[in-house]
């Protein structure tokens, strides 16, 4: 199940995109069935949400033909009683014209009626209106719509035009309000040595999470000897990243093997963009998403003296060597940081100072995760 989140609220998939381009050709088809083929009609959006079916529409017409776009303003006049709704947008002579009003969705219908009404004056040939969606059950009008893409019943739908609050016009695919989903999910990001693993320790605790560090399940792989284990080795010896499929494959496995807990707190995962996709991917089909990446800046000299200090007593190669922890942030910088946009461009990016005691640092996220 595929899940966007708008504002504050969640929506998942209800008609893909591959349906609405399916129905938008249906559409065409019977629009054309009707019409002489000599016939040049004017295609009328009625703005803002129709603007994306408009653009399918007369693609897949694909046949002479004019287009434009209506707006209904509606102010009051100059009696206080009185309301004026004036039709922004035509202004040419639409005598003997065949109009054809295009609608992204159709539900009480009272706009509609308004429009109709205001072209009805226009001595057009014909007038058609024909819709991608309709809600025949809150529909209260008349008027007979012509062409129906699909019927729907009374749910709250956003993509392909339509809006929430003006978020959600450019998906592909038509969403449905839903509920919130149950998991917390987090990914707390940040160089090596930033302090992940044990900030993911206190906070995991905190907000009852599974903690899962993919360093710490390589690391427990290769003392145990295991297939992975072995793969994984020579990579992490380098301080290189082991490949994404492996990496990916193994989370999933982690993941699979906690059913119904409460979320997860993300460490050392996703490192890569291909890494990241894969997660929400991954988590969508469980209906779940990423509330957040929240991440621990740290300059990078304080990382390295901070791993050196580490490495006296962690017993891991990589934490000694210093060839080695630059090549880690070698392959941090190259690969890794750029997931901060990742999740920033989401509105999912938050930077906590991670310079300070354990405890203030802690109390920092803390305040994040509350939010989240
Ligand atoms: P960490 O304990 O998170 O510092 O990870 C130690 C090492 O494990 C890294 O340097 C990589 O070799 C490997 N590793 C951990 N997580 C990943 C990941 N998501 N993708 C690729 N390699 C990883």
């Amino acid at each position: 199940m595929k899940i966007t989140k708008l504002h504050d609220l969640y929506f998942k998939e209800f008609i893909s995109a591959k349906e609405i381009q399916g129905l938008v050709k249906e559409l065409v088809v019977a629009v054309k069935k009707d019409m002489a083929s000599d016939e040049v009609p004017l295609f009328i959006g009625i703005l803002n949400g129709s603007f994306v079916f408009v653009a399918d529409f007369v693609r897949e017409f694909n046949r002479d033909c004019e287009v434009s776009f209506v707006k209904l303003a509606s102010y009051q006049g100059t009696s206080t009683t009185e309301k004026v709704t004036k039709l922004i947008g035509i202004n040419e002579d639409l005598s003997g014209r065949t109009v054809i009003i295009l609608e992204d969705i159709i539900d009480t219908g009272t706009t509609l009626q308004e429009i109709y009404q205001i072209f009805k004056t226009k001595h057009l040939k014909e007038l058609k209106i024909a819709t991608l969606l309709f809600k025949p059950d809150v529909y209260r009008k008349e008027l007979p719509i012509n062409y129906i893409g699909k019927s729907i019943t009374d749910t709250f739908v956003v993509g392909y035009g339509l809006d929430y609050n003006g978020y959600g016009r450019n998906l592909k695919a038509i969403y449905q309000l839903t509920t919130q989903p149950k998991m917390k999910n987090i990914v707390l990001f940040g160089p090596p040595g930033a302090g992940k693993g044990t900030q993911a320790v206190l906070l995991k605790d905190k907000y009852n999470l599974v903690h899962i560090s993919t360093g710490d399940v390589f690391r427990y792989n290769i003392k145990n000897q295991t297939e992975l284990g072995v793969l994984a080795k020579q990579y992490m010896d380098a301080g290189d990243l082991v490949p994404d499929e492996v990496t990916i494959n193994m989370l999933k496995a982690e993941v699979e093997k906690n059913e119904g807990v409460n979320g997860f707190i993300f460490d050392g995962f996703p490192r890569t963009q291909s890494q990241a996709e894969a997660l929400d991917s991954f988590l969508a089909e469980k209906g779940a998403v990423i509330n957040g990446m929240v991440a621990l800046e740290v300059p990078e000299d304080l990382l390295v003296e901070r791993i050196l200090e580490r490495g006296k007593t962690s017993g891991r190669s990589d934490d000694t060597d210093e060839l080695k922890i630059r090549n880690r942030f070698n392959e941090y910088n190259t690969k890794t940081a750029i997931l901060k946009d990742f999740y920033q461009d989401k509105g999912n990016y938050f930077g906590v100072n991670g310079v300070g005691s354990i405890e203030e640092i802690t109390n920092r996220l803390t305040e994040v995760f509350d939010t989240l």
